[in-house]
């Protein structure tokens, strides 16, 4: 289903044009209007879902695929020295457009980028806890 006021919605269906770089019955990859480097692609589902939790499985598995292939195509022909793959859900994680997508961003040595996180020192127990949480 697609939703009305969704802008990745009318991208995915060529309803607002894009820089389009592959697309498929189920899918587009386009280029990021705001590009964290040369290159930074999204894979965006046609069909709505907000985000990781509610996108079906068939199509998780489809747009990794389609991740790894447009890596690879990245590297080749941008003859990037790294690539980021990054997919934020939720407002915490830096979700900005509520419409699933996968962000691929081809790196280069020296592009000032910095994509990552400050390292925390959980202690042993602390670790224990949190695998308890999540797998008991
Ligand atoms: P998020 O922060 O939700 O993970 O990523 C949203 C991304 O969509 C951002 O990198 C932003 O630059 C990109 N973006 C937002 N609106 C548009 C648009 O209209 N066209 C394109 N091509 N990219 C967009
Ligand atoms: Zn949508």
């Amino acid at each position: 289903m697609r939703k009305d006021d969704c802008i990745f919605c009318k991208i995915a269906n060529g309803e607002i044009p894009s820089k389009t770089l592959y697309e498929d019955d189920s899918f587009r990859i386009i280029l990021d209007l705001g590009p964290a480097a040369r290159g930074h692609a999204l894979i965006l589902p046609k069909e709505h879902a907000e985000n990781l939790y509610e996108l079906p499985e068939d199509t998780a598995t489809a747009a990794f695929m389609l991740a790894k292939k447009m890596a690879s195509r990245l590297k080749d022909r941008l003859r990037c020295d790294g690539l980021n793959v990054v997919q934020n859900n939720g407002e915490a994680a830096g979700q900005t457009v509520f419409h699933f997508h996968i962000h691929l961003i081809p790196r280069y040595q020296k592009d000032g980028q910095h994509i990552g996180w400050k390292p925390g020192k959980p202690s042993s127990e602390e670790l224990e806890e949190i695998r308890a949480q999540i797998v008991d």
